[in-house]
């Protein structure tokens, strides 16, 4: 068996914070599961590269913030395209979002005189199969079980804890501290956690600074600590890269496993 081969493992497609820079998409990953592969999350620039992604077996949206939803539609267009017998993709969307994501879909018909029969005016019908998860409930999926896992933001938000062959990956999204984090993260192989910010939130918006998601990972037992979310406003790019190995290193004073930086298409193991 190759290294590559391992399940589960996580590929990152897209990890920026807020809108995509040139070749830094927003948040989107990819985990490669025994019986296909989910894609957490689904932000601009993501679409591209998930819909090449053919073992692709279903869509987990956190929330409807548009850094984490919005290329949804477009890859549902993308995979309109493709042939009719590939496999059918399930979108698993917030408690009441497949409204919104339908009215969204019709906003952009393919022809002036409103939404058709074509499949690319259908998307979360004839595409996906599309159903609003329940926080709390566990879903199978492509020999994996995901539980959505209500955390603590702006707009209602679950994390994601994948369990597939004995190994366990967290995914934070977007949150600030809560005691979520011991059904999300607890003995988890891998955390994905969000580290958007360098002190911690003063504000009810909800997200973690890189020191939270370090002590988050050293209270609930984890293996190893992936710190994505990247948000910088006006500096420079390469600022921006001291910044992020700053975060990683405001999170070794509270962590002391292994803790690796999220970057677009860098696979991590569990
Ligand atoms: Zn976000
Ligand atoms: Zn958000």
């Amino acid at each position: 068996m190759t290294i590559a081969s391992h399940v589960p493992r996580l590929t990152v497609y897209g990890c920026r914070a807020g809108m995509p820079e040139p070749g830094w998409p927003s948040s989107g990953y990819l985990v490669h599961l025994r019986g296909g592969a989910v894609l957490l999350d689904c932000g601009p620039g993501v679409a591209a590269k998930a819909a090449t992604a053919a073992e692709l077996s279903a869509v987990f949206v956190s929330h409807m913030h548009v850094d984490h939803c919005l290329d949804l539609l477009t890859l549902g267009k993308a995979l309109a395209y493709q042939a009719r017998d590939r496999r059918r993709v399930t979108a698993y969307v917030p408690p009441g979002a497949a409204a919104t994501l339908r009215q969204l879909n019709e906003l952009f018909p393919l022809s002036p005189h409103g939404p058709g029969p074509h499949r690319t005016d259908r998307v979360f019908s004839d595409v996906f199969d599309t159903v609003e998860y329940a926080p709390g409930e566990p879903i199978e999926v492509a020999g994996a079980t995901v539980q959505p896992v209500l955390m603590r933001h702006r707009l209602p938000c679950c994390g994601f804890r994948v369990s597939s062959n004995g190994q366990t990956l967290a995914y934070s999204a977007d949150t600030a501290m809560t005691p979520s984090f011991e059904h999300l993260a607890g003995d988890a192989d891998l955390l994905l956690a969000e580290a958007t910010l360098t002190e911690p939130d003063s504000t009810e918006h909800g997200h973690l600074s890189a020191s939270e998601a370090g002590q988050i990972a050293a209270r609930y037992g984890v293996r190893g600590l992936v710190l994505t979310h990247w948000a910088h406003t006006d500096h420079a790019w390469l600022a921006a890269q001291g910044e992020r190995a700053a975060q990683g290193e405001r999170a070794a004073q509270h962590f002391s496993g292994r803790i690796d930086l999220a970057v677009p298409d860098h696979t991590f193991h569990l």
